[in-house]
């Protein structure tokens, strides 16, 4: 049985990049739908006993779909921490020190992380991932894909579903993204990539 995480912060300490209204529907409505269709789909499988990374390495269809959900869903609601905590990729973290040898400077990979959000057509995520030797790769996935499929490791996403921004931004899905970056919490994309 999977159930759904408890967030690190308070339902409002995200705004007003993130309203409390957007964390109950994305967090309380979209995220615990996924886990009871996935808690439904895979009762009495195979699937029962195995972890959400196992899973979506493994299935296809609906237990595939619910399942990357979760796991997506879990990497971005733990990536953030309060409007008051801001944060950057500091001299001296790992992950700041790959950001500048992979795209040039920290600027360089937030345009890039940007763009790669925006022109992704559809429903899906924009991912910054490393692959075993820590080099960093920004990828496009469609609808509830992971890079660890393609044997990544997944460090920080945004989500351009609409329902991840739409209360909050309608249309403006770029101003969404460039909002994002001031909750962004680096020591645990630092975290995740020292892992
Ligand atoms: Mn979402």
């Amino acid at each position: 049985m999977f159930t759904l995480i408890s967030l690190p912060y308070s339902a409002e300490a995200l705004q007003p990049v993130i309203s409390s209204e957007t964390i109950a529907f994305h967090h309380g409505k979209h995220l615990q739908t996924y886990v009871d269709n996935l808690n439904r789909l895979i009762e009495g499988t195979e699937y029962a006993s195995m972890s959400l990374e196992e899973i979506v390495r493994s299935s296809q269809g609906g237990i595939f779909n619910n399942a990357g959900q979760i796991l997506n869903h879990n990497l971005y609601f733990t990536q953030f921490a309060p409007v008051a905590q801001h944060s950057e990729p500091s001299e001296g973290l790992a992950i700041t020190t790959a950001l500048i040898l992979n795209f040039g400077s920290v600027e360089q990979f937030k345009a890039e992380f940007e763009k790669a959000g925006t022109t992704l057509f559809g429903s899906g995520w924009v991912w910054l991932s490393a692959d075993k030797d820590g080099k960093l790769f920004i990828t496009q996935e469609s609808n509830a894909n992971n890079p660890l499929t393609k044997d990544l490791r997944p460090l920080l996403t945004m989500d351009v579903w609409e329902h991840a921004y739409y209360l909050d931004y309608q249309n403006r899905r770029a101003a969404h993204l460039q909002a994002l970056w001031s909750i962004i919490n680096w020591s645990e994309i630092n975290r995740r990539y020292i892992g």
